[in-house]
Order: structure tokens, then C-alpha cells, then sequence
């Protein structure tokens, strides 16, 4: 043995093999599989285990994963996952996981091809929403990471350089979202030192969009108050409805009134690749800064979320330090200036874009842009279940793949208005999502508890659809047989 490297490369080998195997064998049976289910406490306990001193053949180790780990995995692979907004994954991608941890590169900076990889895939997201080919941008952990460089980019802008040595020290810097808006959004303010108070919240209009007048007056009315309003963040494809701001009139707004003008497409940039939806995100292209992930609905897998600012200079700018042991050369493995390190808050950095290369690659922009539009079908799928179904309610239009809905009703007759609607929802998605057969989750629209179905998994079939809809009503009718 020499290092931590084995004696018997060959037993590794085999491993590797039977590891490879498994995990396609799964994704091939994936449909046969409950999508979630509550891993048992007694297995949760096993996992509580001291630091091991002593090592054990890695087989074993193997064993354990799937034993312990494994089965009780959340179940966005899964096509009939439809919670929260997550991606299913690729076997392209997870291959491609593999290759990067055996080159096992930090792209922080120095001169290597991965870096040049992560740049062109930078590249290809500045085109894929008509952004500048020399915009420069990271692929970061997720959005939140995303929109945080975003709102620091935005922030060194409009306070100069002085604000990396003095902090934002009483400037009135203030910015607007809409109510909509996702949550990581006021986090950025507060990590960013310009607290969650600086982040004005501008109402919706009943499309669940940003209400462009309000804007318009809030900030005319922050200006006469003596703040300096300095960003405006914009969202294209909402997390509760996928609603898409009207981003051609922001982007006007922003330019007349010379504030920064952010995108937040986290899944929504991806309608960019379809023909068809790609209309609705007219005016993306004005972004200063758009942040999105890869790792929704490119089905990437976790984690890959990507930043594109559209002034280069002016990441660095946010970002760059200059320090003795990461001295920069013309030449050797110190050159290829400038590193990802200077554009953003990560020195150390894994190889995110290689799956992001393959998976653009492998399938091509197209080829995704139909897969998006085939999500967006589904969910048009469930609406037309919804509205035929007399039990259920729709509770927002739908614009790309977020379908909000409840049970409003039992047995097509209205139940007494006693029925607490909310908790029986959120009790029936619980029911649902124990049943194993599909997973949604809820959320709040206009004061009323929904059923949310985010459709992302390009996995998901009309019949995936149908066995969600009839296990619900299923569930409905016997938990409204003993409703309270
Ligand atoms: C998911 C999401 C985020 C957060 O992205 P992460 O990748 O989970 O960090 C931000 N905004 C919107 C609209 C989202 O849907």
C-alpha cells in the first residue's frame, strides 16, 4: 500500500463496477420504487456511530450506503416527484460526477482546462438568454449563492470601492423585489450587511407578477425620503406559481431610473432554450445579473447553480484580492489570470461545470428546450384534471410548470364550511406523500393552503400525473369520511 491508494486495484475496480451497475440499474427501475418513504429511527441511530478509528474493507462501507442511505433518499429522481422545484438528474450527469471527482480539480484559479470548461459553460449561459458572449459569471453552489454575488455585485456598484473596506457604514442603499419573490432574495440583503429592511417588497398584480407601478412609485417615494434605491430584482418563473415578471418593462424602468437590474430565473431562464416559451422572458437579456440553477430544470445533478454579470470588470471588481500565496504569473501553473476565485466569495472550488458541459453536450440546447416544454404540457396535463374534477380548485393561472391547487370540495358537494380547508390539505398532502406513490408540496396562495406540483422532472408522464390526481382524490375521499 502505497498512501491511501490499495494494494489490489482490481478489488476496486470490481467495486467501482458493481457501484455503476447498481446506480443504473436504479434509475432503470426507478418507476417500481415507492418515491419517498421515512427512514426508520432504528437506521437513523445506526448512522450515529463514533468517529471509526479503525478502518473496513470499503465493500462493506458500500453495503451500508445501501442499506442506510440509499432507499431514504428525498425522491426527485423520482417521475412522480413533484415538490418543491427539483431536479431528476441524469445518468449522463452522475457519470460525469464521476470523472470529476477522479480528476479531483479546484477551480479557484491556476492554469487548467477545467477552468476553461467552467468559462465556456459561463459562455453558453450569457447565450442562452441573449446575454453578452463576454459577460463573466461562476457556477456556484445553487441561486442563493447566486443572487447573493448579485446583490454584492449590485452593492459594489452603487457604493464604489470604498464600501469593501468600509461596509455599507450608513449608506441608505435600498432595493425592491416583488412579493413573490424567493426567499434566499431578503437573505442576500442580510448576509450583504444591508439588512432585510433595505429590501423594499413591491405587491403582485393578480397574475402573481410584480405590480410595475408600485414599483415606480415606491421608489420615487424612497428617492424624496433620501434613500438611495440602487437594484431591482426581478423574477422569471416565481417559486410559489412560476409567474414571469415583466422583465422588458423592468429593464426599461431600470435604465431610466439607472438602478441595477437583476434576474432571478433560477428554473425560468431554462424556457430560454424553447422556441415557444421563450417570449415570455423578453427583456432577460437587459439583466445586469441573472442567476440561475442548472442543477432544476437542465437536470443537472446537485449542485449547480450559475451567476452571469454582464460587466466583467465589475465582478472582479466585487470579488479580487491580491494576496502573496496566490500571486498571479505570466506563465506556469500560477498564470490564466483572472481565477474564478476573484469572482466570487470561493477559493477552493469543485468541478461543477463538467456535468453542466456533458449534460449540454450530450443532449444539446434543443433537446432540452423540448424536455422543458414537455414539463410544461404536464403541468397543462393537471390543469385540465383540475378542472375536471369536481373536488378540486385551481388557485393560480399557470404559466410554465407550477400547478396550485386544492381540495375545495368532497364528493363533487360542498362540505360544511366548518371543514378547516387548510389543514385538511396539508394533512392530505402528508397522506400523499406517505403513500409513496407521489410527492407534491404546498405552500400559501391568497391566504389559502395549496397543493403545489412543480412539474421539473423530465421523468414525469401523463400517467404520473393521473396516478397523483386519482391517489389524491382517493385519499381525499377517506380522510373526508372521517373529516372533522
Ligand atoms: C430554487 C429557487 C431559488 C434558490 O435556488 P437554490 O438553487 O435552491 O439555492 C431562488 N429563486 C427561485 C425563484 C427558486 O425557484
Amino acid at each position: 500500500m502505497s498512501g491511501l491508494d490499495p494494494e489490489d486495484w482490481n478489488g476496486l475496480r470490481a467495486l467501482g463496477h458493481r457501484m455503476l451497475d447498481d446506480m443504473i440499474d436504479r434509475l432503470v427501475h426507478l418507476r417500481e420504487q415507492p418515491v419517498w418513504q421515512h427512514m426508520p429511527d432504528a437506521l437513523r441511530a445506526e448512522l450515529r456511530a463514533p468517529l471509526p478509528e479503525a478502518g473496513m474493507p470499503a465493500e462493506a462501507v458500500y453495503e451500508d450506503f445501501q442499506r442506510l442511505v440509499a432507499p431514504y433518499s428525498v425522491g426527485n429522481t423520482h417521475p412522480r416527484f413533484m415538490g418543491w422545484v427539483h431536479g431528476g438528474g441524469t445518468g449522463i450527469g452522475m457519470l460525469a460526477d464521476l470523472l470529476a471527482g477522479g480528476l479531483n480539480a479546484n477551480l479557484g484559479g491556476r492554469d487548467h482546462a477545467p477552468i476553461e470548461v467552467e468559462r465556456q459553460v459561463v459562455r453558453w449561459a450569457a447565450e442562452m438568454v441573449g446575454m453578452p458572449s463576454d459577460s463573466s459569471g461562476l457556477l456556484v453552489t445553487g441561486s442563493s449563492m447566486a443572487n447573493l454575488i448579485a446583490v454584492l455585485v449590485a452593492r459594489r456598484h452603487a457604493a464604489g470601492p470604498e464600501v469593501r473596506t468600509h461596509g455599507v457604514d450608513g449608506a441608505r442603499l435600498v432595493g425592491y423585489a416583488a412579493a413573490s419573490a424567493h426567499g434566499c432574495i431578503p437573505r442576500a440583503f442580510d448576509i450583504a450587511g444591508l439588512g432585510t429592511g433595505a429590501l423594499h417588497t413591491i405587491p403582485c398584480d393578480g397574475n402573481q407578477r410584480m405590480d410595475v407601478d408600485a414599483l415606480r412609485q415606491a421608489v420615487a417615494r424612497d428617492r424624496d425620503a433620501g434613500e438611495l434605491p440602487f437594484l431591482v430584482v426581478a423574477t422569471a418563473g416565481t417559486v410559489d406559481t412560476g409567474a414571469i415578471d415583466d422583465l422588458s418593462a423592468l429593464a426599461d424602468f431600470c435604465a431610466a431610473e439607472k438602478l441595477w437590474f437583476h434576474v432571478d430565473g433560477a428554473f425560468g431562464a431554462l424556457a430560454a432554450l424553447s422556441p415557444r416559451l421563450r417570449q415570455g422572458l423578453a427583456g432577460i437579456e437587459r439583466a445586469d445579473s441573472l442567476a440561475f440553477d442548472f442543477h432544476k430544470w437542465a437536470q443537472v445533478p446537485y449542485d449547480a447553480g450559475c451567476i452571469v454579470v454582464r460587466d466583467p470588470a465589475l465582478q472582479a471588481q466585487t470579488f479580487a484580492q491580491s494576496l502573496a500565496y496566490l500571486t498571479r504569473e505570466d506563465r506556469g501553473t500560477a498564470g490564466n489570470a483572472p481565477w474564478p476565485a476573484d469572482l466570487g466569495p470561493d477559493l477552493s472550488r469543485g468541478f461543477r461545470a463538467l456535468k453542466v458541459w456533458m449534460t449540454l453536450r450530450t443532449y444539446g440546447s434543443a433537446e432540452i428546450g423540448r424536455m422543458v416544454e414537455r414539463c410544461c404540457a404536464m403541468a397543462a396535463h393537471l390543469e385540465a384534471r383540475i378542472h375536471a374534477e369536481p373536488e378540486l380548485e385551481l388557485l393560480a393561472p399557470v404559466t410554465l410548470n407550477i400547478v396550485c391547487f386544492r381540495v375545495r370540495h368532497l364528493n363533487g358537494a360542498e362540505v360544511a364550511e366548518s371543514v378547516d380547508w387548510d389543514r385538511f390539505n396539508s394533512e392530505l398532502v402528508k397522506d400523499l406523500q406517505e403513500s409513496g406513490i407521489a410527492v407534491p408540496s404546498t405552500t400559501m396562495i391568497g391566504g389559502h393552503r395549496a397543493i403545489r406540483a412543480a412539474i421539473v422532472n423530465h421523468r414525469t408522464e401523463t400517467g404520473d400525473i393521473d396516478m397523483m390526481v386519482d391517489a389524491l382524490l382517493r385519499l381525499a375521499a377517506a380522510r373526508g369520511a372521517c373529516a372533522p
